[in-house]
């Protein structure tokens, strides 16, 4: 399947969740089993050799992708969450998103020092929130091997907060 497939499955939704928001919906990609396969595998592909112990996903849906990849690569799976999800002590880390501001947390004994950490969302916009995933990894002690999304908004140029990291996405929108 090609990449120019897989990209077309996602579908624009204009002025959602706000006007001037161009909202890419990833769910006609779930549906197609072969495509969602086929996105999985092209993501996890070049992660296999890079002895990552954990992978962290983004509330919600790098939930969806971070958690199929943890599966087929063999390591656990850690959530990161918006505010007041987690029922454990967390670490806190706060992030401006295209379409607001929030906070996003994690259990402190989610990820233990010097665990090899791979970050993944579905998409990533201006980067705030991968930075502030990274930084409660980094609170844990763990240490950020890269982050993978499917998506990149590179018109938002998400690159710049993340300058110090290994970035990989499948689909680049410019
Ligand atoms: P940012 O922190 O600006 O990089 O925003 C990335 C986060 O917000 C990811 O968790 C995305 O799922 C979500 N997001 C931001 N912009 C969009 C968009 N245009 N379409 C879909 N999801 C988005």
């Amino acid at each position: 399947m090609s990449l120019a497939t897989i990209t077309a499955a996602i579908r624009d939704i204009p002025d959602f969740p706000k006007p001037g928001i161009v909202f890419k919906d990833i769910t006609p990609l779930l549906q197609d089993p072969e495509m969602f396969r086929e996105t999985v595998d092209l993501i996890s592909a070049p992660w296999h050799d890079q002895s990552i112990d954990l992978i962290v996903g983004i509330d919600a849906r790098g939930f969806i992708f971070g958690s199929v990849m943890a599966y087929q690569m063999g390591v656990g799976f850690v959530p990161v969450r918006k505010q007041g999800k987690l029922p454990w002590s967390s670490f806190k880390a706060e992030y401006d998103l295209e379409y607001g501001t929030g906070t996003v947390e994690m259990h402190i004994d989610a990820v233990a020092a010097g665990q090899r950490v791979l970050i993944v969302d579905d998409l990533l916009a201006t980067g705030g929130t991968a930075r502030a995933a990274i930084e409660l990894v980094e609170q844990a002690g763990g240490e950020v091997v890269g982050v993978q999304a499917v998506i990149e908004l590179a018109f938002l140029n998400p690159r710049q907060k993340l300058s110090d990291q290994l970035v990989r996405s499948l689909i680049v929108v410019s």
